[in-house]
């Protein structure tokens, strides 16, 4: 079972903060049904249940398996045992609810709003959204501790690629290696597959790491995390196995000048369609704009990819204490990829690299 990372007081506070927003939204209760949030709500880490906010108390619903796991971990939930399906007492804990019950729309499926409607019709349900999300952009102390450590494992992860030697090798070989290190390392487990992509595929910015075999003289993009107390971290370099042609340095070098004016720009206060349009301010003047075909980030958290966003249509603005990626990344069709990330905490006066490496131009074999 995974450690809880978070003090008692912590989950008051964001109960707390979250019951303002309820009552802001003139909502008499919410019913949580992503697990991420219910963690960060409760402690829970569970993968079935529910858990509603109440004015008075908060109620986690799940099955017999997580009866031990649920009194130790969401010590102040009260734990209600469900036979059925969650829902089956949802209607019977909304009861004490006075008003309009939120149910969280983020993460909810098709499946899952037939199976609840019909339980809450006496309750006048209403899809809300980003409630919980929002809470969870800004990080307490423990939590940026939490992500700064799975930084600094991830840290000494991207170093192994210079060591065990990459050219000759597959690159899922090459991905298991580094994946193996990390749980071996303190990584409770690894917050996505992780992007090994050598030459043409490292131009698809969510190619995997697949059978093809990483040559000489080409880029090999590598984009890898660990995860510690259930916190991510997110963190790409991309290196060069030999000379590389003109084009793919030229590449790079536009990658790294957009990545250190995202990183200067950045800090709190700053929204972050600012910070995205800096980098990509730089990539559209060498002409490359068209090759930046995503946002230049996101937020880091209990989930790896959370709000707030960092992108042209982005709404939010930069807070001391929120945790972001800044990745910018070129991305050539059928020749290669360059992108260059770094997981950083915003300040009071700026920003904090939490991923601090090398960004020049190195060589692996
Ligand atoms: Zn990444
Ligand atoms: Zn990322």
């Amino acid at each position: 079972m995974t450690q809880v990372v978070t003090r008692s007081g912590e989950f008051e506070a964001r109960i707390g903060a979250l019951r303002e927003r309820l009552v802001a939204e003139e909502l008499a209760a919410l019913v949580v049904l992503d697990h991420l949030n219910i963690r960060y709500l409760t402690g829970f880490t569970g993968s079935a249940g529910v858990v509603v906010v109440l004015p008075e108390e908060i109620v986690l619903l799940s099955d017999f398996r997580y009866r031990t796991q649920a009194r130790e971990q969401a010590a102040y939930a009260r734990f209600v045992e469900v036979e059925g399906h969650v829902s089956d007492l949802l209607a019977e804990v909304l009861a004490e609810a006075d008003g309009r019950v939120g149910v969280e729309n983020d993460q909810l499926t098709v499946p899952q709003w037939e199976r609840f409607e019909p339980r809450l019709r006496a309750v006048e349900p209403v899809l809300v959204n980003g409630l919980v999300s929002d809470l969870r952009r800004f990080k307490s102390v423990d939590e940026i501790r939490a992500i700064s450590e799975a930084c600094r494992l991830t840290v000494a992860l991207m170093d192994r690629v210079r060591e065990i030697g990459v050219v000759g090798r597959s690159e899922r070989d090459v991905a298991l290696d580094l994946e193996m290190w990390a749980r071996r390392n303190g990584s409770d487990e690894v917050p996505f597959t992780y992007i090994v992509a050598y030459g043409s595929n490292g131009a698809k910015p969510h190619s995997v790491a697949g059978d093809a075999v990483i040559g000489e003289g080409g880029l090999l993009v590598v984009d890898i995390g660990t995860t510690i107390d259930g916190y991510s971290s997110d963190m790409t370099r991309t290196f060069a196995t030999g000379d590389v042609e003109s084009e793919c340095r030229r590449a790079y070098d536009v990658t790294l000048e957009a990545q250190e004016a995202a990183r200067a720009c950045a800090g709190p206060g700053v929204p972050c369609s600012e910070v995205d349009r800096v980098a990509r301010e730089i990539i559209e003047g060498h002409g490359l704009g068209e090759l930046f075909k995503h946002g230049l980030g996101h937020g880091v958290g209990l989930d790896v990819h959370e709000a707030p966003t960092l992108s042209q249509r982005s709404e939010d603005v930069l807070a001391q204490g929120m945790v972001v990626t800044i990745e910018p990344g070129v991305y050539l069709e059928g020749s290669c990829g360059v992108r260059i990330e770094d997981t950083v905490v915003v300040t009071a006066v700026g920003i904090e690299v939490l991923t601090p490496y090398e960004r020049g131009f190195t060589v692996v074999r």
